[in-house]
């Protein structure tokens, strides 16, 4: 995407404070939008929101949920929406900044009660502040334990393209000021010249997001993973069981290890065409969900990094993506999580040294949109 001069030129254009909601309207919001949001967003996806009112609150973790989906699995029970129990406390929130211009903007403000909360307070619901709220948990939860380690004041700066839509961002730059970690984290998107999406890297060039190795990746080109297992919520649910990689329909999913194909489309309302690998020798199953199309048969034997199907947005699925799950092959259905264990491999990228001075141009390019850089 062009990222660098048309938004210098836009930012400049038109500023205007947020507008400031009244307490009532934002509980209202609150309850309201996250219904909307979720069926909006993911109809498959769950959230539950909690206040530990009788911590400090100096010492309250700030609770923040990511997106999840709970209901694609495949023995998946029907979902009953969790009972809320998100207490709103009458805020004495204010923006530090709010700058806007076309439809590139850049926000600044600090954490209280939740990232949900504090950017509902400055954005309004019709333009997305949930969205842009679960865009950043996602970059985040890759450095900080959102559940646990977000704290009141906590300072985030955010610049993003709203895309004349509601329901698309692109968040170009983050940095969040970490209270608990004691340091910045900061996240600029580049696209590198030759790579089919991009990505967000630190300020030295690293990718923020792991990816597994080539060889045992369900799929190599991706979006961006919008879902983890082991969301897990409190309430009736279990968490989400597989990994969401967000990808163009048509993109090729591959066999992560060598193994036979135990099922094919089964409960295809809720799973779409989906795909079941036995890995007798790394003691794994594989499940590939809402595929648009599976090229193998059940009793196929398939090698590593063989392709066996195409991601699809078919089933319980409302936006393109795959749904990788690993479970054990062995004893209680226990399901691993791809970058957390010994399972998979995986590397973090790097922006490629002859674009390095290209991308530190484009980093510090939209810091320089914060208003008191
Ligand atoms: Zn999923």
């Amino acid at each position: 995407m062009d990222n660098k001069s048309p938004i210098l030129e836009q930012i400049g254009a038109g500023r205007s404070s947020s507008s400031k909601k009244s307490f009532l309207a934002v509980a209202l919001m609150f309850s309201v939008s996250l219904n909307i949001y979720f069926l909006w967003f993911d109809k498959d996806q769950t959230s539950t929101l909690n206040a530990e009112a009788s911590l400090p609150q100096e010492v309250k973790p700030v609770v923040q949920t990511l997106a999840t989906e709970s209901t694609n699995s495949p023995s998946e029970e029907v979902s009953i929406p969790p009972k809320e129990n998100f207490e709103v406390a009458k805020a004495s929130f204010e923006p530090v900044e709010s700058v806007e211009g076309g439809t590139v903007k850049a926000l600044s403000f600090k954490i209280k009660n939740s990232l949900n909360y504090s950017l509902c307070k400055i954005m309004s619901k019709e333009d997305g502040c949930r969205q842009l709220a679960a865009y950043i948990s996602r970059l985040l939860t890759w450095n900080i334990n959102i559940n646990k380690e977000m704290r009141k004041g906590d300072l985030v700066r955010v610049i993003y393209d709203s895309l004349n839509n509601q329901d698309k961002f692109q968040v170009l730059k983050l940095n969040y000021h970490s209270a608990f970690h004691g340091q910045v984290f900061s996240f600029s998107f580049y696209h590198t010249p030759g790579k089919k999406y991009g990505g967000y890297f630190d300020n030295k060039g690293r990718e923020i997001a792991p990816r597994i190795v080539d060889i045992e990746a369900p799929i190599r080109d991706y979006i961006e993973i919008t879902s983890l297992p082991g969301d897990y919520r409190k309430g009736r649910f279990s968490g989400h069981r597989g990994t969401d990689f967000k990808a163009d329909v048509g993109t090729p999913i591959y066999s992560s290890f060598e193994g036979k194909v135990i099922r094919r489309n089964w409960n295809t309302r809720v799973n779409g065409y989906c795909l079941e690998i036995d890995h007798p020798r790394k003691g794994v199953i594989t499940r590939y969900l809402h595929l648009s199309r599976a090229l193998v048969k059940r009793g196929e034997f398939v090698k590593q990094g063989q392709k066996v199907g195409e991601s699809g947005n078919t089933g319980r699925s409302y936006a393109p993506h795959l749904h990788y799950e690993v479970q054990q092959r062995s004893g209680k259905k226990k399901f691993i999580h791809p970058f957390k264990s010994k399972t998979h491999k995986f590397v973090k990228q790097e922006v490629p040294p002859a674009r390095k001075d290209e991308f530190l141009k484009t980093a510090t390019g939209y810091d320089s949109l914060f208003e008191d850089s």
